[in-house]
């Protein structure tokens, strides 16, 4: 299974992987002039409830990696990380980061093994093209086969509800009825797919998104999507210490406006930061602040 694959799928000692294009060493001497400048406060953390303070991971050495896979984008117009194909999966293709789609925040975590050596590890958010998994890059924080059953079942319940609403008199009780209940498995799905993603942190714990989430108005959709947490996930599963962690967005810009292509960011505060203190919460090295009242 994809998931549980070795390290080697996920990780890879710094630079072999692009090294391997021919870019890293191309890279090396143009880092300093690329245009991506990163804001000054690049934090990645949030509050901790039982540590009582704010846990943060700073970005590290992992600018000069997200500047090096910005450069493998630019220049090979796909995010195939690992493919030695001359024609990449057009699936993976970044043009799609360009259209209607928009474009995607991409995250990288250098991580230290427990034989000491580095490892890099990489995300992007949500899904790409429609695939949750894609080698190379971390997986979500869920079962792909479960979250894909959990779909498929319901919406085959909505087509079926569907069908026998078209069978109906509109506005009928029993029309009315089935409307209301297809409006509510809809409205259960979301729940339910929540229910699927567990976080785990550097203490070795694993609880449900919901138990690591500090906030009183229910979790966002897409929490536990983004980049932080997931490549946060990985690494704790898989006994790697992350020393440093940074977001970078490429594509058309968001809707709002607020991310623009080739420019760092912080992890967002509406669905990562309610999340990443539990997440980071005992991890060596990390900053942390008590809470002083
Ligand atoms: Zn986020
Ligand atoms: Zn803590």
């Amino acid at each position: 299974m994809l998931y549980r694959g070795s390290q080697a799928v996920y990780g890879h000692p710094e630079t072999h992987q692009l090294s391997s294009t021919g870019h890293a060493t191309a890279t090396m001497s143009q880092r300093s002039s690329h245009a991506a400048i990163a804001p000054p406060a690049l934090m990645s953390g949030g509050y901790c409830r039982r540590c009582a303070g704010e846990h943060r991971l700073g970005p590290g050495n992992t600018l000069d990696s997200c500047r090096e896979l910005m450069r493998f984008f630019a220049d090979r117009g796909t995010i195939d990380l690992l493919s030695t194909r001359p024609s990449p999966d057009p699936a993976l293709s970044t043009a799609w980061l360009f259209g209607q789609a928009r474009g995607k925040m991409f995250g990288v975590m250098e991580c230290l093994a427990p034989d000491g050596s580095t490892v890099t590890l990489r995300a992007f958010s949500g899904q790409y093209n429609g695939l949750w998994l894609v080698e190379g890059w971390v997986p979500p924080l869920f079962d792909v086969d479960e979250f894909n059953a959990l779909c498929t079942d319901t919406e085959s319940r909505v087509k079926e509800l569907g069908r026998e609403i078209d069978c109906c008199k509109p506005q009928s009780d029993v029309w009315l009825a089935l409307r209301k209940q297809r409006r509510l498995l809809s409205r259960n799905l979301m729940q339910e797919i929540h229910s699927l993603y567990r976080v785990t942190n550097f203490r070795g714990e694993t609880v449900p998104l919901a138990e690591a989430f500090i906030g009183t108005n229910g979790i966002p959709t897409g929490a536990g999507d983004c980049c932080a947490p997931k490549l946060l996930n990985y690494a704790a599963k898989n006994r790697l210490r992350p020393t440093g962690l940074a977001e970078f967005y490429w594509g058309r810009e968001n809707r709002s406006g607020s991310r623009r292509h080739d420019s760092f960011n912080s992890p967002c505060a509406e669905k990562c930061r309610p999340i990443l203190g539990f997440m980071l919460c005992g991890l060596i090295g990390c900053d942390f602040e008590k809470e002083t009242q």
